[in-house]
């Protein structure tokens, strides 16, 4: 059977890729996200004081294929230059995701629940019971494009990729987005405190093209670190923002303000220490793939260029089964 209608559940970095790449070679694709827009771990959340971007906020070019999709990137004017190699999205990180998503058949808030067989060679799915009804459901071949402990429980029908996800852990990552009426006293605008539960403090509104809002002097963005957000997972996020807010005011050296703004958000599955160093998984016999930033690892390529390159490499296998 020719794949020539393909369903893409998660619309972060990976799902949208492999989705331009077949559409580009034209299959049929249909994106389905849980979220209410696209983006995933690059997603920009939209406050009262302005867009944090509180995943990830930028990243690096290490293979020739990703630097040159980033130059055309930037030419296309979404992407900016942050730091001595490093991107970001203009405005906000999430520009680039959707930029991707343009002109793609995206069914937002659509937790998908199972793929199923539709008895007639292709495949189906099932959302979760409060999700908007599915339209055409069958599909020649289904791909799953997000984090290996959300993948695995929607690849039974494919042991093999089942196990694969299952054997990748992600960390979690606690965060703190934080806004204040004056600039703090602090020394640059990026710390990496060497203990305690913070891993980074990153100041936000100073970034590339970033929006200014009355009475808002600064944005940071507080991540604890994968250790001490797997010990405070079922923490109240109330707690967080205290704990983190008086670990950011210890790295500072000085008793802070209070914010105007704070809020928690837990990213339970943030990155991959140990990705499977396959390219992505490809069942050819079932026509069921998996991308995303738990395959392709190597030495040097961070989450952002794993989810890149992981979807490049499944839209080629798929398009040459
Ligand atoms: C705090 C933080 C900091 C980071 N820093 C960096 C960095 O500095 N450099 C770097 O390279 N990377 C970084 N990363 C990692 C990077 O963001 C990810 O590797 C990359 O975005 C992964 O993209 P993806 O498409 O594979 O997955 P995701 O972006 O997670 O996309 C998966 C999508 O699937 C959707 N989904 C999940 N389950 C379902 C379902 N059942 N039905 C429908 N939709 C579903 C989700 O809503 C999501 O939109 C960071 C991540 C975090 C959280």
């Amino acid at each position: 059977m020719t794949v020539s209608r393909v369903a893409l559940i998660g619309a972060g970095l990976a799902g949208l890729t492999c989705a331009r790449a077949l559409a580009a070679a034209g299959v049929q694709v249909q994106l389905f996200d849980k979220s209410r827009g696209p983006g995933g771990r690059l997603s920009t959340r939209h406050s009262p004081a302005g867009p944090f971007d509180h995943g990830g906020a930028d990243f690096a070019a290490h293979s020739s294929d990703f630097a040159q999709q980033v130059q055309q990137w930037s030419q296309a004017g979404w992407l900016a230059r942050e730091g001595g190699t490093g991107y970001t999205g203009v405005g906000e990180m999430n520009a680039l995701l959707r930029a991707l998503a343009q002109g793609l058949p995206l069914q937002l808030d659509t937790e998908i629940a199972a793929i199923e067989p539709a008895g007639d060679g292709r495949w189906q799915l099932r959302a979760h019971q409060q999700a908007p009804t599915l339209g055409d459901r069958r599909f020649d071949a289904v791909v799953v494009a997000m984090p290996a402990e959300q993948a695995a429980p929607l690849l039974g029908a494919s042991p093999a990729l089942a196990q694969a996800m299952r054997s990748v852990r992600s960390q979690p990552t606690w965060t703190v987005m934080a806004a204040w009426p004056r600039a703090l006293p602090a020394r640059g605008e990026r710390l990496q405190p060497a203990a305690g539960p913070l891993r980074e403090a990153r100041r936000d509104d100073t970034r590339p093209g970033r929006p200014r809002v009355a009475g808002v002097g600064c944005r940071w963005v507080l991540h604890a670190s994968p250790q001490w957000s797997a010990h405070n997972l079922d923490a109240p996020a109330v707690q967080v923002v205290r704990r983190l807010l008086e670990a950011f005011s210890e790295a500072l050296g000085v008793q802070l303000a209070r914010p105007v703004y704070a809020e928690a958000h837990l990213w339970r599955h943030a990155q991959v220490p140990s990705p499977l160093s396959e390219p992505c998984g490809w069942d050819a016999a079932l026509r069921i793939g998996a991308c995303g930033d738990a395959w392709h690892g190597a030495d040097g390529i961070d989450g952002v260029e794993r989810a890149w390159l992981s979807a490049q490499a499944l839209a080629r296998a798929m398009r040459a089964t």
